[in-house]
């Protein structure tokens, strides 16, 4: 028995919204791409806990692969999507096929300079126009809203604050924290695709991040020498090929090189293990 409600129209989904709100009640939407996790579950909870009405769209957006990338190949169980949806309490799931979110060849795209370029910009340099075309859709679509993002994918989490402030778009942007498997890999869709061996070898990410921010605890200052440090634990992995190792401000992602007293940092870091390429990142502050 299906109570969710599945809708795969934009003007049904912004229909079900504008009704919503009419009658008062708060919307909360959390976009994703589907092949959900404890991390896509964990910002459902938050929204149905924070708004009236949930609602979480899944749609595979071929703008953000690069033609060499996954798309074709990304994990898809739209039957079990749904059944996790029920269980944590969705009230609507917007499901649109590709023709739907792009009847014809998009034109206009969406792209937030400085922030997309470095990291997993450089590595993907179409990846965030892709993104922050689709979640502006999405948010027109939607309409006025909470919106619920993981700190998993932080940079992104960055470049959509920044859009939403720059072009004035009537939503507020919610950061949910990394949920983990128990050894503390960070969840991901795309870790289905590690075998056991390069599942045993995905830790080394985290493992490279906590020694970063151990080594600040104890003192250290010269962020260089953090980075490095990270990058070394990776690179000593033999299944594991470095992408970065970064320490950057945690509000614009400036690169720094000394860590001051009180700063908010984040330190991240991405490579590939296997097929899939990984992310993590973590939150510092620095000691006083
Ligand atoms: P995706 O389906 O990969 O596009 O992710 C949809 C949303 O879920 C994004 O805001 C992600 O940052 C978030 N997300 C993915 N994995 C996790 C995780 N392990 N913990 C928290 N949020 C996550």
């Amino acid at each position: 028995m299906q109570f969710v409600r599945v809708i795969d129209t934009i003007s049904e989904f912004s229909h079900v919204l504008d009704l919503a709100r009419r009658d008062g009640r708060t919307i909360g939407f959390v976009p994703t791409m589907g092949y959900l996790h404890d991390g896509h579950l964990s910002l459902m909870r938050r929204s149905r806990n924070e708004c009236d009405l949930s609602a979480v769209s899944i749609f595979v957006n071929p703008l953000q692969f690069a033609p060499e990338e996954d798309l074709a190949s990304y994990p898809r169980d739209l039957p079990r999507d749904l059944q996790a949806c029920e269980a944590v309490g969705v009230d609507v799931v917007f499901a649109p096929p590709v023709e739907e979110m792009y009847p014809e060849p998009t034109l206009t795209t969406v792209s937030v300079a400085e922030l997309s370029e470095r990291m997993e910009g450089a590595a993907r340099p179409t990846h965030f126009a892709g993104v922050a075309t689709v979640v502006a859709k999405l948010f027109n679509i939607t309409g006025p809203c909470r919106a619920y993002f993981g700190e998993k994918d932080y940079q992104q989490l960055v470049v959509i604050r920044r859009m939403v402030k720059d072009l004035n778009q009537p939503v507020e942007v919610v950061g949910c924290p990394i949920v983990r498997e128990p050894d503390g890999l960070a969840m991901s869709s795309r870790n289905v695709y590690l075998s056991d061996e390069e599942r045993g070898a995905a830790i080394v990410i985290y493992r490279a991040l906590q020694v970063g921010a151990a080594a600040i605890f104890a003192g250290e200052r010269d962020a260089t020498a953090v980075a490095r440090l990270m990058a070394d634990i990776i690179a000593a992995e033999p299944l594991a090929a470095l992408d970065y190792a970064e320490v950057v401000d945690a509000d614009d992602l400036r690169p720094i090189t000394s860590l001051e007293p009180g700063s908010r940092v984040r330190l991240l870091a991405a490579a590939k293990v296997g097929a899939p390429r990984l992310l993590d990142n973590l939150g510092v502050e620095v000691p006083a």
